[in-house]
């Protein structure tokens, strides 16, 4: 019964900084910020965490976080892969992430 998320249109807007999903459940329309697109990365590469595997969450690991340079939150190029992916081009180069519809759709900015 459960109907696959897919997108029935993508709108990337550079200047705002946003991208748009209209999807074909609910006529929901979720706009995503580029930082939490970026943020949410599911390559290895960003999911890795290998520095904080295994250890107990710290609230000074936490404020370590806030150190870490700055990530740039542009999107150069955002290339389709078949039909069940976007792949974004970040401006630094980044793009190795690949957000399927179901990651995106699971990750949507909810109103309210
Ligand atoms: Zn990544």
């Amino acid at each position: 019964m459960t109907e696959k998320p897919r997108p029935t249109g993508i709108t990337l807007n550079k200047n705002k900084g946003y991208m748009e999903i209209n999807w074909n459940i609910d006529n929901v329309t979720a706009r995503y910020s580029l930082p939490h697109l970026r943020e949410a990365c599911p390559c290895a590469e960003c999911r890795g965490g290998h520095e904080f595997m295994g250890a107990a969450y710290d609230p000074d690991d936490l404020m370590s976080l806030q150190l870490l340079p700055a990530r740039d939150y542009t999107i150069k190029d955002l290339q389709l892969i078949g039909n069940y992916a976007i792949q974004p081009v970040w401006g630094d180069g980044h793009s190795s992430g690949i957000f399927t519809w179901e990651y995106l759709w699971k990750i949507r900015p909810k109103e309210g």
